[in-house]
């Protein structure tokens, strides 16, 4: 979603000038977008920041804003801790940069644009046209999350659920398509919680998924992140019916024992999962999953960690995540007694081992097949293409 919102940024500020700059020791203005899912992330901007100072200690110094959600976590705090920073812009306020970045070359104080104005900034991004123009494309259609997993801050960072208009999804579709898009995938925290109602109808992810496999030039639709308490009958109707719609589904699970799950917050359970990979599979056999694991989850015992490798070897998946528990300020779980570190390493390792070989497996069903594929980017070197597979 970040890449998704940084080419917004640019879209935004070429009205006012800004490009992107091929030499960025040369930038009149940096735009540092950040994540904060992962572990340490505000000290990564901070030594981020640390190098960009050094870079530009004989230069004009650079305006710089940090966005995204560590800027929405941290907000004022950072304003404080470093003087080098002229804003920080949350993930809902970044429709305001034009604005900010002309406040801060008049020389105004230090901005703090940290609100949830959500519509605001769809309504704002609306009258943009979108300029990306890859081969594959991503496309914000929901943003924000209501479930409240015990471990996670997306809910306190992006806010709470909000969806898009369907037309407005299917018009920035159109030009992402006209700028020369072959493959859209379709993002949110939630993705498939996608509910817009307008006076008539209420239209859910499938709705879309349909409408776009409809568009000619259109060749490869997908979605991401799932959660399982949203995958619906439609949605899996849209598996069967849309043959643009990629036979892969990244469906996060965390965990492979209903009690972790349950002590998580995740609202499913392990046979809730298996009814949906049951199901999908019944519509669309070629089907594979990927998932998300977190390791070492507080209270996770030897037999719950080997709950999760059954699950692994049941449904094999592919192209998956996998980390060590690590807590996050403010959330639930952060006042749990964490388990041994230890033991958290060596069960990412068995874990990580496992999900290797049904990913080596998984590619070695493709030795001597005949597959269409989409090329995403083209080598500098125009003489030689070189494809190297190894298992
Ligand atoms: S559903 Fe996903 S985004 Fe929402 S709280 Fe849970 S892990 Fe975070």
């Amino acid at each position: 979603m970040n890449e998704y919102d940084s080419n917004r940024i640019l879209d935004l500020v070429k009205p006012i000038g800004y490009s992107v700059t091929d030499n960025p020791s040369d930038a009149d203005c940096y735009v540092l977008n950040t994540c904060h899912i992962r572990e340490k992330a505000t000290d990564k901007v901070y030594h981020d920041i640390g190098r960009l100072k050094k870079e530009f200690r004989n230069k004009k110094k650079p305006m710089l804003l940090v966005t995204g959600c560590v800027a929405q976590a941290e907000n004022q705090e950072m304003l404080c801790r470093e003087k080098y920073i002229d804003g920080v812009v949350g993930p809902q306020s970044y429709h305001q940069i034009p604005e900010i970045i002309k406040k801060v070359e008049n020389k105004k104080s230090k901005i703090n644009c940290t609100e949830f104005d959500v519509v605001e900034k769809f309504d704002t991004l609306n009258l943009i046209k979108n300029s990306g123009s890859k081969i594959s494309s991503f496309l914000t259609i929901q943003e924000g999350c209501d479930k409240f997993c015990h471990f996670c801050v997306v809910p306190y960072t992006r806010g709470p659920e909000f969806s898009r208009s369907f037309e407005e999804v299917i018009n920035e579709a159109k030009q992402l398509i006209e700028n020369g898009s072959k493959e859209i995938t379709l993002l949110g925290q939630n993705v498939n919680a996608y509910e817009y109602k307008d006076k008539f109808n209420t239209y859910r992810l499938s709705d879309l998924i349909f409408k776009l496999n409809e568009l000619k030039e259109l060749k490869r639709i997908r979605y991401t992140t799932s959660h399982p308490k949203d995958v619906t009958k439609d949605l899996i109707e849209a598996h069967r019916s849309c043959e643009k719609l990629m036979p892969i589904l990244h469906l996060p699970v965390q965990s492979g024992s209903s009690k972790i799950l349950n002590s998580m917050n995740r609202k499913h359970n392990i046979s809730d999962y298996h009814n949906i990979i049951d199901k999908l599979k019944k519509v669309k056999p070629e089907i594979r999953f990927s998932s998300d694991f977190i390791i070492g989850y507080p209270g996770e015992t030897d037999y719950n960690f080997n709950e999760t490798l059954k699950l692994i070897k049941k449904v094999e998946f592919i192209n998956s995540y996998s980390f060590i528990y690590s807590s996050r300020p403010g959330t639930p779980a952060s006042k749990l007694d964490d388990i041994s570190f230890k033991i958290a390493k060596q069960r990412l390792i068995q874990l990580q081992a496992l999900l290797e070989e049904s990913n080596s497996k998984y590619k070695k069903e493709f030795l001597n097949k005949s597959i269409e594929v989409l090329f995403e980017n083209k080598l500098n070197n125009k003489i030689n293409f070189l494809v190297e597979i190894s298992f």
